[in-house]
């Protein structure tokens, strides 16, 4: 088998979403458009390797966007979309490899179906690219523009049978495709399928997907962030916790050091606020209890500060493909008095989420002398929290 190697196009301007950040480093849903599309490609394994054409002014962005992602190193594009490409195509030449995949950076909705039928159809085909049959009515206008702002004329209707609208990836066989755009270096042609027919090559059409939509403009990107929004729902967790007052002049809550009379005894550091928070996010995911990823009967937890168990249950939720709405935490107890500790507990759990301080509550209440917090024994804490997760996990 010859490598497939995914070439995904990143150096365009982006100037119809406006001035500043191009459309393939903007945000959706908490990650750049551009790391979203090549999670996809990465993730396939039909494909071999993933690199990304980028404008030589965006080398911090592109680093920012895909962070510690497994892409070969970025290649600067040219002054067009076909001559990027080109550049793209002669960088991997070295490589041999026996199919390219030519994609815009700015469709962060390629699926993996989509991805299968591009390559299932060049074992037969010498190009394949993924389209939609034109299903609106196709009205041409009127060429004399008339007044400014005014609505243009219908001129005719254009007869929509046979047409179809072409999306990427665009695969093809490697050779072919570069001596494709190298025979077309200077002609202006839209797409990769087009310098493809030029140099006579014959390429099939798969079917697309409407959601592997191109982000171009603002109303592209709001339709994006609901299409993410619709794959997700929201799950909830709650955990609940206790530890026993013992010999000490403080105890750790929330991550913060509070000095008080006593300590709090626990296998760890007895963090009673973080505890409970740990299990209210394992909760959310299903993912069993503190007790099961961290047994007290293993001594490699003694003392261990609670910081490992909450990042640890951030990370699975992370790995899952969740993102965390909100926590709230209350601590019962007497005493210590929590208030003045407030801010810098949801500052701390806030860090260790990874999160903005405002996803985070913490709460303390008394139990107006009654039970064992009213007698000071221990401190009890509840948490709940909230994940968006993907409704297919
Ligand atoms: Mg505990």
């Amino acid at each position: 088998m010859t490598a497939c190697i995914a070439l995904l196009v990143a150096a365009g301007r982006g100037s119809r979403l406006g001035p500043g950040t191009p459309k393939q480093y903007r945000q959706l849903g908490g990650m750049p458009i551009l790391r979203r599309a090549a999670m996809r490609f990465l993730a396939h394994p039909r494909i071999d390797h993933v690199r990304v054409v980028i404008h030589a002014d965006d080398g911090d962005a592109y680093r920012e966007a895909v962070g510690d992602l497994a892409l070969l190193p970025p290649v600067p594009g040219g002054a067009s979309r076909q001559d990027s490409v080109r550049l793209g195509l002669e960088s991997i030449e070295a490589m041999a490899p026996g199919q390219v995949l030519i994609h815009d950076a700015a469709r962060p909705f390629v699926s993996a179906a989509v991805l299968d039928r591009v390559i299932d159809a060049l074992e037969s085909w010498e190009g394949a690219i993924p389209a939609l049959p034109v299903v609106d009515t196709l009205k041409r206008q009127a060429t004399a523009p008339g007044e400014a702002n005014a609505a243009p004329e219908i001129d005719g209707t254009v007869e929509r049978a046979g047409l179809w609208r072409a999306q990427t990836p665009q695969g093809f066989a490697y050779s072919a495709i570069l001596a494709a755009h190298r025979a077309a270096t200077g002609k202006a042609l839209t797409d990769d399928a087009a310098v493809a027919e030029a140099a006579g090559l014959r390429v099939a059409m798969v079917a697309g997907d409407e959601d592997n939509l191109k982000v171009t403009t603002e109303s592209d990107l709001l339709r994006s962030e609901r299409l993410l929004a619709g794959g997700d729902e929201i799950r909830s967790g709650m955990g609940f916790d206790v530890h026993r007052f013992c010999d000490g002049d403080h105890a750790m809550l929330c991550g913060i050091v509070v000095p008080h009379t006593h300590g709090l005894l626990g296998h760890s550091d007895a963090d009673v606020g973080l505890h409970a928070l740990t299990d209210a996010l394992l909760g959310a995911i299903g993912a069993g209890d503190i007790g099961s990823h961290f047994p007290p009967s293993d001594p490699k937890w003694r003392g261990a500060p609670s910081d490992v168990f909450l990042r640890h249950a951030a990370s699975l939720i992370a790995d899952a493909g969740g993102r965390i709405v909100n926590v709230d935490v209350t601590l019962i107890c007497e005493r210590p008095k929590i208030g003045p500790h407030r801010d810098a507990m949801r500052g701390r759990i806030a860090e260790l989420l990874g999160c903005a301080p405002s996803r985070v509550s913490v709460k303390a209440t008394t139990t107006e002398e009654l039970g064992f917090t009213g007698r000071r024994e221990g401190i009890a804490a509840q948490a709940i929290a909230s994940v968006r997760m993907p409704s297919n996990n």
